[in-house]
């Protein structure tokens, strides 16, 4: 973070409690691949500044990526897949270019 505070929820299991880590000025957090569920937020007034890298995976790494979403077929927060459509191109997808599949009902947005 460069300015401001960012909270972050993470938790290694979705059916676990998350754990909440605030991260502040010049403060930073890591995530292995893989690693945990990881959310982040501002939950101040204040604006917050902070800058994410990522190590230099490739496109297709995005396969088996999951993610905590709502999901309104099932009403609740499930694990989701994410895929990009076009995995001929090296680049992050954008959001709209990603196929995010529910694991517990098979529903694609
Ligand atoms: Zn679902």
């Amino acid at each position: 973070m460069l300015e401001g505070t960012a909270t972050f929820e993470t938790t290694p299991d979705p059916n676990e409690a998350s754990e909440t880590t605030e991260v502040g000025p010049m403060g930073a957090i890591h995530f292995e691949a893989g690693d945990v569920f990881q959310q982040g937020r501002n939950e101040t007034k204040e604006p917050v500044t902070g800058l994410a890298i990522g190590v230099g995976s490739e496109r297709h790494a995005w396969d088996g990526v999951e993610a905590l979403v709502d999901c309104p077929d099932c009403g609740a927060e499930t694990v989701h897949s994410l895929a990009a459509s076009d995995a001929d191109d090296p680049r992050m997808p954008a959001m709209d270019a990603m196929t995010i599949t529910c694991t517990a009902c098979g529903s694609d947005r």
